[in-house]
């Protein structure tokens, strides 16, 4: 799908980037620009920048930039049409029909995404005509707002669903591309759901992408799954993020459980920042999704040995990104959704305050599993199982009182385990990818000085009529000053949303937002303007008399009559002459 520029322009000047990006994060007022602690990495103190007048958002920690799309493609995991979209609907502005040329690929992700929508319905209609699938979710005390919240439906037996699709007038690889019917070995085509309870996996635009369905009775498996299709890949989501993001970002933690049920039981009791990750293991992806929301997490997976293994290779990922991890584990047996039903909401909250550490779960599971854990080999095990999640503890101090608790738990002398921790290879934090010092190191103060000109409304003519882009000749900075001076050619509007659509490379685009963002902190006034342009200008006359010098030489060795050799020679002293007007310009 193509957006026209006029459409995207007019969706941009309507969609302030402040109200967008601080519905997603704390913005505190900072100089000229807004920060805040920045959603796509990890940190404590804020390297993320919001420029309102500017309209583009910078992170100085991990390099993340760009206007109000980029932040929704960022944050929602969108691609740049899908953020168009949906910035267009959820302001309430009318896509222009002429806009949306399709092209072949988001056709068909349309057109599946369609198909989703009807059998999310269809769905929706068969349940009440099923008595045990209605009285299998009274059982399980899920009421009627619920159900209609989470689109809960039934799928009969047969083949009802292909039927009633084919009726709409899909056709059947259509349906198959979704993963709603399967094809035999016999290469008959039959519904993948029957006789189940089905529940729509959406995206975080609310769209049906894929579904899970509970067998009615006692059938094989008890829980399946969409397969990977087009729309959906299983490593990506959890469920129900679309409708517990808010409330996992606003109470600033979210409670990880295993199933469907898990998280809407818990939802409808007055547990909305609870999700589920539908999968046998949770993924990275998973990790750094949950990561946009939040950095404290506690899991809440079964108490059986699965569950258990599951809970501490979920603590590995967690603190690979930089969470904080509890682990809760109800008594055996106990589901969030049967321990809330049974024992109440109340009960449960004070269950995930009295949850534990991630360190003391990994010490209790070591200890469980070794067979002698009090005599020195065991102890010797259990120490070096635990070394690396002690290690990666980022609090100096906090380390050395946990290596003190564990050291008395398991009745070691703590420098025993203080020397061990020595050798566990030191994990340096990830460095972020692009290093604000070095890209700007190579930029004059006068290019920065100029950028920043260029780019506010006040100074942009002005300036412009003063400079050539053979100015910037070799410079760090030229690449962007072409595009520049390629936006004043057209007439185009001169700002940093459209100049960075322009540059072509990545470490360019890069410069521009951070020297945009920066450019806050530079005067600008009319002298520091007039001085930079000398700058730059008696750099461009060295520049020409050491290239002008190189060619003499060159001259020189041929033949030292020849009449091109006067022309350099009289070139030479008109760029001297030219150096000299610039420093009495400037004493
Ligand atoms: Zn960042």
């Amino acid at each position: 799908m193509r957006f026209d520029d006029t459409f995207v322009d007019q969706l941009r000047s309507s969609i302030g980037i402040l109200d967008l990006v601080g519905g997603y994060v704390r913005l505190d007022k900072k100089g000229r620009d807004h920060a805040a602690l920045c959603p796509f990495h990890s940190e404590k103190t804020p390297s993320f920048l919001v420029s309102d007048s500017k309209q583009i958002f910078k992170c100085f920690g991990c390099g993340a930039g760009g206007d109000i799309f980029q932040f929704i493609m960022l944050i929602e995991n969108m691609t740049f049409p899908e953020s168009i979209e949906h910035l267009a609907e959820s302001h309430g502005i009318p896509i222009p029909h002429a806009t949306k040329a399709s092209g072949p690929r988001s056709e068909e992700r349309q057109l599946l995404l369609e198909i989703m929508a009807q059998a999310t319905d269809i769905y929706c209609r068969w349940l009440p005509q099923k008595k045990e699938a209605l009285s299998y979710l009274s059982g399980r005390q899920i009421n009627a707002q619920t159900v209609k919240q989470f689109s809960i439906g039934y799928a009969p037996p047969g083949q009802r669903l292909l039927e009633e699709l084919k009726k709409k007038g899909y056709r059947v690889e259509q349906i198959l591309a979704c993963g709603l019917v399967r094809e035999g070995d016999s290469g008959q085509v039959y519904d993948r759901f029957r006789n189940r309870i089905v529940l729509p996996i959406r995206d975080l635009s609310g769209k049906t992408i894929a579904f899970g369905g509970r067998i009615l009775g006692d059938g094989l498996p008890k829980y399946l799954n969409s397969p990977e299709t087009p729309l959906y890949t299983k490593s990506n989501h959890l469920y129900p993020l679309n409708v517990a993001r808010d409330e996992i970002r606003r109470r600033d933690f979210a409670i990880l459980v295993e199933g469907y049920f898990d998280c809407i039981v818990p939802f409808q009791f007055g547990i909305p920042n609870i999700v589920a990750s539908l999968g046998t293991s949770l993924t990275q992806n998973q990790v750094k999704l949950l990561g946009r929301y939040t950095r404290n997490v506690i899991t809440n997976y079964d108490p059986d040995s699965a569950g258990t293994a599951a809970a501490i290779r979920s603590i590995d990922l967690f603190l690979e990104e930089g969470f904080h991890v509890n682990v809760l584990q109800l008594p055996s047996g106990e589901d969030p959704d049967t321990f809330i039903r049974r024992e109440g909401t109340e009960t449960y909250q004070q269950k995930l305050k009295g949850s534990q550490s991630y360190l003391d779960f990994a010490l209790s599971q070591f200890l469980k599993q070794q067979k002698a854990p009090s005599s020195p080999k065991g102890k010797q095990e259990v120490v070096s199982r635990i070394l690396p999640y002690l290690a990666k503890i980022p609090n100096k101090i906090e380390q050395a009182e946990q290596v003190t608790r564990i050291a008395s738990r398991l009745q070691v002398d703590e420098n025993l385990i203080l020397a061990e921790m020595r050798k566990v290879p030191h994990r340096t934090e990830k460095q972020p990818p692009l290093n604000y010092s070095l890209l700007v190191d190579r930029v004059t103060p006068a290019e920065k000085i100029l950028l920043a000109a260029v780019l506010e409304e006040q100074w942009c003519q002005s300036t412009l009529e003063q400079v050539e882009v053979q100015l910037f000749e070799g410079l760090r900075t030229e690449a962007i000053f072409e595009k520049i001076f390629y936006l004043q050619k057209g007439g185009g509007t001169i700002s940093t949303v459209h100049l960075r659509e322009l540059v072509d490379d990545d470490s360019d685009r890069d410069l521009l937002e951070n020297l945009a963002l920066r450019s806050g902190e530079l005067d600008l006034f009319a002298e520091a303007i007039e001085n930079s342009i000398q700058a730059l200008q008696r750099m461009q006359y060295e520049r020409l008399s050491r290239q002008i010098q190189e060619e003499i030489k060159k001259e020189e060795t041929k033949n030292s009559e020849s009449t091109a050799l006067d022309e350099l020679l009289n070139r030479k002293a008109q760029i001297r002459k030219k150096l000299k007007e610039i420093e009495r310009g400037q004493g």
